[in-house]
């Protein structure tokens, strides 16, 4: 029985007056990123977009609940590709440092992490970024402390209480430091552990289902903190389980320097010379990417989950997203650990992606529908979701976001992407997953914020980060 049965609500909801922006184009080309409606109707249906289109919905009789959208725009709900969620209990750490300093003050810190954190800051995190548009979330967990107890599991428990889809990217680390690598070695774990690790997680929660709420990934950390033997076996298991992989990638000059002296290659030769490229495989960051890099990334149909605030907030440059997309890789929006994007909402990112990108590359470098596609379809595209996921069309999963335009900060915009994207993040008036509504008049259906506040800060008293209380 769904959740909509069990509170005895309407399986039917229809949305009228907003403006509609579908994204059910393939591909942002020059023509757009495909249907829109200054004022149309989406029709929500058991779990489904049931119709779209211009005008009111077509008349149908039985319980229904209404929306009204006036002053509102209905997107597809935005789809983040990269995030940390236990990090919420480690935010405003290492604040002016380098990817490589940072992480050798966090490393440790995030050795005293357990089950316990992980669920609280998994459900802050996503209770967070729901209130930011974001209905789908692929969460990169790869710190087992040896006595943290089931922290997996304690991701998954968070975002259930949330309700937003998740992609639980099973990660590791096998190079302590005593290997070479920058994690303490007490944060690591041997590769058969690893293994087995990852295995079970998959057997554990993986839905393949078409609307399946929990999949699961294989995610070695990087190549930086997991040995070559690791990146291979890892590539082998995901493959022999039918499941997708996901790594960091290219991240800095670090490691492009790191990469060289070890492997004698760039980080894209090296993913693909331990089996990590191709359509079930997209990668954090690709922010240093030579020409030839960025052709085979195109050719493999590999993702890229593109994280423009935590690539500036930590000064490692800017992805090349518009050869990226011109190559037709994948692209999608990320958020990154908040440890190293203290704010911690996707939507935020369509506009970081937008000025980073066109700071660097010039004024044609990205479109504010670009933003929009890589912040939707493209997402859903690089979880592999496209046929479920990322566009308003019949038949796929109703998830979406209803903006409100209406206020003092996005009055007298005409274009309402624009307003979005450029603008101050919209108030959201609701969001569905499946149907279900996750967030109503800025607020989380599920959770009370205030509840969420308290139960981190003691977390983060816990661990010893934050001000506690
Ligand atoms: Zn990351």
């Amino acid at each position: 029985m769904s959740d909509v049965e069990q509170r005895g609500l309407p399986r039917r909801t229809v949305i009228e007056g907003a403006a509609v922006v579908t994204v059910d184009g393939a591909a942002p080309d020059g023509s757009g990123i495909g249907n829109e409606y200054p004022e149309g109707h989406v029709v929500l249906e058991d779990g489904l977009v049931r119709s779209v289109g211009p005008g009111p919905a077509p008349p149908r009789n039985g319980p229904e609940r209404r929306v009204d959208g006036t002053g509102c725009l209905a997107t597809p709900g935005l789809v983040n590709t990269h995030h940390h969620l236990y990090q919420w209990a480690t935010r405003g750490c290492a604040v002016d440092s380098t990817l490589f300093d940072w992480l050798t003050e966090l490393y440790p810190v995030w050795a005293g992490i357990d089950e316990d954190l992980t669920r609280s800051a998994a459900a802050a995190g996503l209770g967070w970024t729901a209130l930011s548009g974001c209905t789908t979330v692929a969460d990169h967990h790869y710190v087992f402390p040896r006595t943290g107890g089931d922290v997996l599991g304690g991701v998954v428990s968070g975002a259930e209480r949330i309700g937003v889809r998740l992609h639980a990217v099973r990660g590791s680390m096998d190079r302590g430091r005593s290997a070479g690598g920058l994690p303490p070695d007490s944060a690591v774990e041997d590769i058969d552990s690893a293994l087995e690790g990852t295995a079970a997680a998959v057997e554990r929660f993986h839905d393949p289902g078409f609307d399946s709420r929990l999949r699961v990934a294989v995610g070695p950390c990087s190549p930086f903190s997991v040995s070559t033997e690791l990146m291979t076996r890892s590539a082998e298991l995901a493959r022999e389980h039918g499941v997708r992989l996901h790594t960091h990638l290219a991240e800095t000059t670090d490691e492009l320097d790191r990469c060289a002296a070890e492997f004698g290659c760039d980080p894209v030769e090296y993913a693909e010379r331990v089996g990590w490229l191709g359509e079930d495989v997209w990668l954090a960051h690709g922010v240093h990417l030579s020409d030839g890099a960025i052709s085979r990334l195109g050719e493999t149909g590999t993702g890229v989950a593109h994280c423009p605030s935590s690539n500036g907030r930590l000064g490692a440059g800017t992805a090349p997203v518009r050869p990226l997309l011109d190559a037709r890789a994948p692209v999608g929006l990320g958020i990154d650990g908040v440890a190293s994007n203290e704010s911690g909402r996707l939507g935020d990112e369509l506009r970081q992606a937008l000025l980073l990108g066109r700071a660097e590359h010039g004024p044609d470098a990205l479109s504010v529908r670009d933003a929009l596609w890589m912040g939707t379809r493209g997402g859903a595209r690089c979880l592999g979701r496209e046929a479920e996921l990322g566009s308003l069309e019949p038949g796929k999963l109703a998830d979406v976001a209803l903006w409100d335009l209406s206020g003092l900060g996005h009055a007298g915009i005409g274009d309402p992407v624009a307003a979005l994207a450029l603008g101050p993040l919209p108030p959201l008036r609701r969001s569905w997953r499946g149907g279900e509504a996750l967030v109503e008049d800025s607020r989380l259906v599920r959770e009370s914020e205030r509840d969420l506040t308290a139960e981190l800060r003691r977390a983060c008293a816990r661990l010893g980060t934050g001000r506690g209380g």
